[in-house]
């Protein structure tokens, strides 16, 4: 036997999505010790109450599963907080799946409603797990772009989208990695859309509490129509800066939940128990949690745009996330890739390169991502050593 049939080893859903861009910009990172604002994950950790719950429940257990839809505590803290910042009624029974974080949340979604045939829309720049995992799911993804320089809903382009085989379109807001926060009125748009088509909409809402400018979050979940046709997932990952943690959810209707039940079943079946307990304990933290969460990070967004527009970049300040995105071409640059993949040698810093999130490289070549998710002497290492790279000529790209 040759295994010649074996020989591309992973399958063909697959196959042409390769390794995730994450892993090779944290990997170039380390190499070239490099300040990491590329993959987005705090460098500080969340707070030590939530480690300490979490080590009081390993010692105290149970330690064995959990129930597959996820501890009773934390559906339950989970449905008040969605009361509490968005007054949407959750039933903790039969809409809320605990998950092994967004990541797996939105697999499940995939897996437990996506039929062969079926169409995803998915809005450009889009993150990277969406295309892959509709694909693996049988689905076909239907990419719209944003539109250039601002991100805005193409509202024509997004209506020519929809049609008899559209089962659902993915809504990233705030939106990694643009930092888009989608406004009512577009919101609006894609309910009507979604009701005239008989489309769900899937919400990744992982950055819901990383709202900048006094813009508020809108769940899914409470836009008119869109109640019964949502599935709104989130996470603590970003929330409480412990992005290894891997505790996230899905909300819906019943019926929905049913079919996302079914399929995170046969993934993981259960997410940690320490670490459920310790996260529902934090959920219900008190508003001064959540506000000084936003401040920090509101004044990490700014350290970080102002620097990076002193030093030539075009930017666009997000409205929402912890990551911003520059146009590099008024520093001469034209290839993101190029020129992330030279930054952590040629300037001790790593970013990721905008146009792996477009189906269409060409069209996000010009924009290179960094997140500000960093302690504010790592921000300020890095923009010197930009600034520094910059005086000697910008090797790279
Ligand atoms: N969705 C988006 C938009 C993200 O940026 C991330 C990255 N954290 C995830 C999902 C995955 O979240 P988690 O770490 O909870 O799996
Ligand atoms: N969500 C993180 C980012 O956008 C990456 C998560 C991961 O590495 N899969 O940077």
């Amino acid at each position: 036997m040759t295994l010649e049939r074996h020989r591309h080893g992973v399958c063909s859903a697959l196959l042409p999505f390769g390794t995730s861009i994450f892993t090779e910009m944290s990997a170039l990172a380390q190499k070239w010790d490099a300040v990491n604002l590329s993959q987005g994950f705090p460098d500080f950790d969340g707070p030590l109450l939530i480690r300490q719950a979490a080590a009081d429940a390993l010692l105290k257990g149970p330690n064995q599963y959990t129930p597959s839809m996820g501890t009773a505590v934390l559906r339950k803290a989970v449905a008040a907080k969605m009361k509490r910042f968005q007054n949407v009624e959750v039933d903790p029974d039969t809409m809320v799946t605990v998950t092994a974080g967004a990541t797996e949340a939105l697999a499940a979604v995939f897996l437990g409603l996506v039929e062969p045939g079926d169409e995803v829309i998915l809005l450009e720049p889009s993150y990277d797990l969406y295309a892959p995992m509709v694909a693996r799911a049988g689905g076909t993804p239907v990419h719209v772009g944003l539109e250039l320089p601002h991100f805005e809903l193409p509202a024509q382009a997004l209506a020519d989208a929809f049609g008899p085989r559209t089962k659902a379109i993915v809504l990233n807001n705030p939106q990694n990695p643009c930092g888009k926060v989608y406004s009512a009125e577009e919101l609006a748009l894609i309910a009507s859309l979604c009701e005239s088509h008989d489309a769900l909409v899937v919400g990744d809402e992982v950055y819901e509490h990383l709202v900048y400018d006094g813009r508020a979050h809108t769940t899914l979940l409470a836009v008119p129509g869109l109640s019964e046709r949502s599935l709104v997932i989130s996470s603590t990952a970003k929330t409480f800066s412990m992005t290894g943690w891997k505790v996230g959810w899905v909300v819906a209707s019943p019926a929905l939940t049913e079919a996302v039940r079914m399929s995170h079943q046969f993934l993981t079946f259960c997410t940690p128990g320490p670490l459920q307990e310790a996260m529902a304990g934090a959920l219900g933290y008190a508003d001064t949690y959540y506000g000084e969460l936003l401040s920090d990070y509101d004044r990490k967004r700014r350290m970080l745009c102002d620097a990076l527009a002193s030093l030539g970049f075009g930017i666009q300040v997000p409205q929402g996330s912890y990551f911003v995105t520059v146009d590099i071409r008024p520093l001469g640059f034209e290839d993101d890739l190029a020129l992330c993949r030279a930054l952590p040698a040629s300037a001790g810093v790593a970013a990721i390169p905008e146009s792996v999130f477009w189906s269409q490289r060409r069209q996000g070549r010009h924009l290179v991502r960094l997140c500000f998710c960093k302690k504010d002497e790592t921000l300020s290492q890095a923009i010197e050593r930009l600034t520094a790279w910059r005086a000697r000529g910008m090797k790279g790209g």
